[in-house]
């Protein structure tokens, strides 16, 4: 792992290229599908694995590139790949360490769509994904066998808040690879806390996985994904991606180099702001509870503070469960003025989603009971919005509940 020789914010606004490039400031969009060969000579340099000749944009694109290097430093990986989607960032990651026979060990509480395709693609691969309890280390240690290629978890875990302790969970991979000798590549969705609040490689995790849709993008106004870890992982992970096919577009690219420059200065705003939203829901007569690892109340409110970046955030969900269940939850969703009811996260303005009617529709009363989800839950992407704004606008439509 490198070693970064400036801040997080430093290097989200300049990322690798700082003082040595002598371009532009603004990166170029390369909106091409295809390249010019100055001639034949430069199709055997590309034959012979040369990356200077770019070819075709599915494999290679220099604004996507600029992104990649960009990501690389602020997750601080050796390098990184930009994607189409996040789900092309997960499916191409955890098909670059798995293959038919092999097993995945998976935490439940799981993105939706991360979710069924754990549960509906992967099977039709030959490739297993078995569910353990992240707050049994020892049960998880005993659960892989040499059949398991990998274990994968996200933290805080969506829409619940959940966290995962990473060093428990890495400690407990690594025993049992010393028992089966053999390697478990350990795959970590930081999307909820992003590199700004929590470094999961620096806790030994091999592969950080992120929608750049969420926070990297920042401004709901893309769908990107990252893949960041060793150099030999980026390019198997680049190899699925290539022939899947979920490759970056180069305009997304540009838009999300434009978005790292305030990426800091947004985490930081969101974090504060969701603290004290979490902590005066808290307070509220009309909230039964708030599920966000920065409050003492949260039961795993210790191991979040042990892991996450000292002096940072608990990020910028929040989860409320109104009385009167899920109609509670659609008449506070209805009432919000300021809050944009909608799916997805991480943008400048606040969004709210009901869990049981977005990222866990259809999920039988069992599998919502595994992944804690109730229906009276509602998950609050806090945005930039003045805080005051956002209580009023919350409180007017809470205060709808009988
Ligand atoms: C949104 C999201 C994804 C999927 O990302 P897309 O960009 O929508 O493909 C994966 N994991 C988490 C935690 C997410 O929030």
């Amino acid at each position: 792992m490198k070693k970064p020789t400036h801040g997080l914010a430093t290097r989200a606004i300049h990322g690798k290229h700082m003082h040595a490039f002598k371009g532009p400031v603004a990166p170029p969009i390369v909106q091409t599908s295809t390249y010019r060969f100055d001639n034949s000579h430069d199709a055997v340099r590309y034959a012979q694995g040369d990356p200077e000749v770019y070819v075709y944009t599915r494999y290679h694109n220099p604004t996507v590139r600029t992104a990649q290097e960009h990501l690389a430093e602020v997750m601080g990986t050796e390098q990184a790949l930009l994607t189409a989607s996040g789900m092309a960032a997960i499916s191409s990651a955890t098909l670059a360490v798995t293959k038919a026979g092999d097993t995945i060990i998976s935490t439940p509480a799981l993105y939706g769509g991360t979710y069924r395709f754990f549960r509906d693609i992967l099977p039709r691969h030959g490739i297993t994904v078995r569910y353990c309890d992240p707050h049994k280390p020892d049960a998880l240690r005993t659960m892989i066998t040499p059949a398991t290629k990998l274990v994968y978890f996200e933290s805080p875990t969506n829409p619940t808040l959940a966290v995962v302790d990473i060093p428990a969970l890495v400690a407990a991979v690594r025993a049992a690879q010393r028992r089966t000798r053999r390697h478990v590549t350990i795959m970590c969705d930081n999307t909820f806390a992003t590199s700004l609040n929590q470094r999961p490689i620096e806790l030994g995790v091999d592969v950080v996985v992120e929608s750049a849709t969420k926070y990297l993008g920042g401004h709901s106004d893309i769908i990107a994904g990252v893949v960041a870890g060793t150099a030999a992982m980026v390019a198997d992970a680049h190899f699925q991606m290539k022939y899947y096919g979920g490759c970056a577009d180069p305009f997304a690219a540009y838009l999300l180099l434009r978005s790292m420059k305030t990426f800091a200065l947004r985490v930081v705003r969101q974090n504060a702001s969701a603290m004290e939203l979490a902590s005066w829901f808290e307070r509220h007569p009309r909230v039964l509870r708030v599920l966000y690892p920065g409050l003492r109340s949260h039961p795993e409110h210790a191991a979040a503070t042990r892991q996450m970046v000292p002096g940072a955030g608990y990020g910028g969900m929040v989860t409320i469960e109104v009385p009167g269940g899920v109609k509670g939850a659609v008449k506070v969703c209805d009432a919000l003025q300021v809050a944009v009811n909608a799916m997805s996260l991480g943008g400048a303005e606040t969004l709210v989603s009901i869990p049981v009617y977005s990222s866990h529709v259809g999920m039988s009363a069992r599998e919502l009971k595994r992944h804690g989800v109730t229906p009276g839950m509602v998950r609050i992407s806090v945005g930039l919005e003045d805080v005051a704004d956002l209580k009023a606008d919350f409180d007017r439509a809470l205060r709808r509940i009988s």
